[in-house]
């Protein structure tokens, strides 16, 4: 049971606020998206969440729990990112198991998680390459199979797909969006393209220089954006 709910979240890097106090709740199970300019302070949200960042002020509760001071392995949130991040000189099934080798898991239950998360992931055969032997569709699923092996009760991904081309992430959309339905976690997903937020995202959050500007269903906001900045991002043409 792992639904959010943000109070007055803050949080400013020296003297510059750059999330100016958002309120937001994410029910269990919901796939929400996340959309906004560069700079608007998506990935610090991600981050605060995932516990990478410190919050300067407000409350973040995963379930019922606050979880502000919390070490992020001990949020059940895994983050897949724009980069991947996967450790060049080690095989798939390495990068996969790394980290539930370093929490000390027992060797039989990494290899049995890796071999859940690689049958999702149809990266069966893929296993014993390295990083650079895969293709980079091949090495975004490697990233979602590292975080799929913590079973974590929420993903964050930070625009996972925007360093495939279009075709590819396509596909990678449709995987996801399956990820979503076998896996019945809750996932705060941060996008730019307007395809991934309307199809992905049962709520859609508009994000403006560190405040929410809207939240709501991809047809409340298409249909009914509050204004021409929320239009621009998903809304009809008004
Ligand atoms: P987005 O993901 O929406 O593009 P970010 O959350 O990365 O935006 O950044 C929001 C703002 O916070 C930007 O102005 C960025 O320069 C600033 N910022 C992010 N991380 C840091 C940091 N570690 N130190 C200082 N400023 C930061
Ligand atoms: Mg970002």
């Amino acid at each position: 049971m792992s639904g959010l709910k943000l109070t007055n979240v803050k949080k400013s890097f020296g003297s510059v606020q750059v999330i100016k106090g958002v309120d937001l709740e994410i029910a269990d199970k919901e796939f929400v998206v996340f959309v906004g300019p560069s700079g608007c302070g998506k990935s610090t949200l991600l981050r605060m969440i995932a516990g990478l960042e410190q919050i300067s002020s407000g409350d973040l509760f995963i379930g019922d729990k606050r979880v502000n001071d919390i070490d992020p392995s001990q949020r059940g949130i895994a983050m897949v990112f724009q980069t991947y991040a996967l450790y060049p000189h080690m095989t798939v099934r390495e990068n996969m198991g790394f980290a539930l080798k370093f929490a000390g898991a027992p060797k039989a239950e990494i290899e049995q998680r890796v071999a859940e998360a690689a049958r999702i992931l149809e990266l069966g055969p893929l296993l014993d390459r390295r990083p650079g032997q895969l293709s980079g569709g091949q090495r975004q699923r490697v990233a979602i199979g590292r975080a799929i092996v913590r079973h974590p009760e929420v993903f964050l991904f930070d625009e996972p797909l925007s360093n495939l081309d279009a075709e590819l992430r396509v596909h990678m959309r449709i995987e996801i969006a399956r990820l979503h339905q076998e896996l019945q976690t809750t996932i705060i997903y941060v996008t730019h393209d307007q395809v991934e937020a309307m199809t992905l995202a049962d709520k859609i959050v508009v994000l403006r220089d560190g405040l929410i500007e809207q939240v709501g269903s991809p047809l409340e906001l298409y249909d009914n954006p509050d204004n021409i900045f929320v239009a621009g991002f998903i809304g009809s043409p008004k």
